[in-house]
């Protein structure tokens, strides 16, 4: 006799028992085919495979629910077993999912949903909590004047917030006050206020960062979070002023953004081997040239090429004239903080004789100078610098040392970065590369396929805006490195003053990688689109063309 005739009829002979175990797997069929096969579509998550888990769940919790022979056993721990492929998924799909789209039922985010229910009854639109300097922000009250400073600023930020800006800067004069938030690089404004809502907007977030907001001149940084339905952002303010108008820079998660390992920098595997020589005790000496326009992620480049190295093994002391973050093991010094300029400020870092040092917004002669000249048995040096293109990094440093052997003796490599958006993997759609490309000279025999930017998905013959990007159709930055390593030839042809002969030599003796080839690697790998990387380019060329007019 098996276990299953044995009981099965006990099992039965009640009728709520059974009635109890329908509605279990009604619930579970409603939640899976109604709402997870959906939620796996639109995040590609492969819903086939999860249906299957689903159902290869389910029937092992029915065998559970027949085959063991007390029902008060059986039944809950069928439950469980049917409800846990269910639990695993939720705990899959937040790990894949950006974080606003996650699923939580934390207090935290229960508690700001509730007060902001509670704050929309009493007639109150706000949607953002601040924490600040002095703690959580009250909600001023419905008669109070200061909501009205309130809800400026959240216009202000709550656009920035929602498009997952990095950075929004904040603009007021005598005609008014608005913002330009930055999505991936991409500018976008946002509503205009009166001027004197704008004071009392501005005042109020420097106020929350803990500056002081009478002080319209002087240069403050301070800090506060912001809490909305994503979940809770730092943000980093920079205020400033001139005469006639005043502007505030804010800066989301701005630590996400600085402190990125090497190998996510967007670096190509070949050239990160290049740059681990200089790790080596021999090979820590000299120059190390690191530029990128103006917002083009050169400081977190900067950082992460200086924290590649062992911070316990080395001493490493970072020069910069404003102080982004703190790296680890690393000794910050601001110039000027202790007195004196550029030049004498690294002169005292030098004189500590560390092993590395990053030097970073060089742009005068003096400094330039001391760097060039402390060598090949100097300490490793990453001169950080803006520059509009790879050429002009070097002339720019070879007319700032002044003499062209002292520039380049002691030079060991350059690395100039663009940013390009990365194509969002949710919703990008693959092509096969034509053959016009192959006629652009594009190495399309490569790659199988290709990816240019979606923006949209189909979810059960409806089209919806992709959840991940918003629908732009990219999703975060990534650097294009161009990058050359001297040898003695290469020294010596620039030197010579020839750029265009050293990068020739440098490209047969295979120490050069070209901005063409560094974005197609990108590109092929699906990283980002042709379309993509042809506008950085190109955008680049313009700038070239603008500056010779
Ligand atoms: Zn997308």
């Amino acid at each position: 006799m098996s276990l299953l005739a044995e009981f099965t009829p006990v099992y039965f002979m009640s009728p709520w028992k059974p009635f109890l175990v329908v509605a279990v797997f009604i619930a579970w069929a409603w939640l899976v085919g109604t709402k997870l096969d959906k939620d796996a579509a639109k995040f590609h998550l492969d819903p086939v495979k999860w249906n299957s888990y689903q159902l290869g769940g389910a029937g092992v919790a029915l065998a559970a629910m027949l085959f063991i022979p007390n029902f008060y056993i059986s039944f809950p721990i069928g439950s469980v077993i049917l409800f846990t492929t269910t639990m695993i998924y939720w705990k899959y799909r937040n790990e894949e999912v950006p974080e606003s789209e996650q699923f939580q039922l934390k207090a935290d985010g229960l508690r700001a949903r509730a007060e902001q229910r509670k704050a929309m009854k009493a007639g109150r639109s706000v949607t953002l909590k601040f924490d600040g300097a002095k703690g959580e922000a009250a909600v001023p009250d419905k008669t109070d004047e200061k909501l009205l400073a309130y809800l400026d600023a959240e216009t202000l930020l709550s656009s920035a917030l929602v498009n997952r800006a990095t950075r929004l800067e904040i603009r007021l004069n005598s005609k008014g006050c608005q913002g330009v938030y930055f999505v991936d690089g991409i500018p976008s404004k946002t509503d205009v206020l009166s001027p004197k809502d704008g004071v009392a907007a501005v005042g109020f977030l420097k106020e929350l960062a803990g500056t002081d907001p009478t002080d319209v001149r002087k240069k403050q940084h301070g800090t506060f979070s912001v809490i909305h339905e994503g979940g809770r952002t730092p943000v980093d303010l920079t205020a400033s002023g001139s005469t006639g108008s005043h502007s505030l820079k804010i800066e989301f998660d701005r630590e996400k953004q600085i402190r990125i390992p090497l190998d996510s920098t967007g670096l190509l595997p070949k050239q990160i081997e290049a740059l681990e020589v200089y790790h080596q005790d021999v090979h820590r000496h000299g120059v190390i040239l690191v530029g990128s326009a103006k917002q083009q992620g050169l400081t977190a480049t900067c950082y992460s090429l200086v924290h590649s190295h062992d911070s316990y093994l080395n001493n490493i002391v970072a020069l910069e004239k404003e102080n982004t973050e703190t790296l680890e093991g690393v000794t910050h010094q601001i110039v000027g903080e202790d007195g004196g300029d550029y030049p004498t400020n690294l002169q005292t870092v030098l004189r500590r004789d560390p092993e590395i040092i990053l030097s970073a917004d060089m742009d005068d002669g003096a400094s330039a100078s001391l760097a060039a000249k402390s060598g090949l048995d100097g300490p490793l040096i990453f001169v950080g610098m803006n520059a509009s293109s790879f050429r002009d990094l070097v002339s720019k440093w070879a007319s700032l040392v002044g003499e062209p052997r002292e520039a380049f003796n002691s030079l060991q490599a350059i690395t100039y970065q663009r940013l390009v958006r990365k194509v969002c993997e949710n919703c990008r759609i693959a092509y096969k590369p034509s053959d016009d490309l192959a006629k652009q000279g594009l190495p399309i025999k490569e790659v199988e396929q290709l990816y240019r930017a979606g923006g949209q998905l189909q979810v059960k013959n409806k089209v919806v805006e992709c959840p991940v990007c918003k629908g732009s159709g990219y999703l975060g930055q990534i650097g294009v490195f161009e990058t050359m390593f001297l040898t003695k030839d290469i020294r010596k042809q620039l030197i010579a003053g020839d750029l265009k002969a050293a990068m020739a030599l440098a490209r047969r003796e295979q120490k050069l990688v070209r901005l063409q080839d560094a974005g197609w690697a990108k590109v092929a790998a699906g990283t980002t689109t042709l379309e993509e990387f042809g506008r950085v380019a190109k955008s680049g060329q313009a700038k070239k063309k603008a500056k010779k007019k």
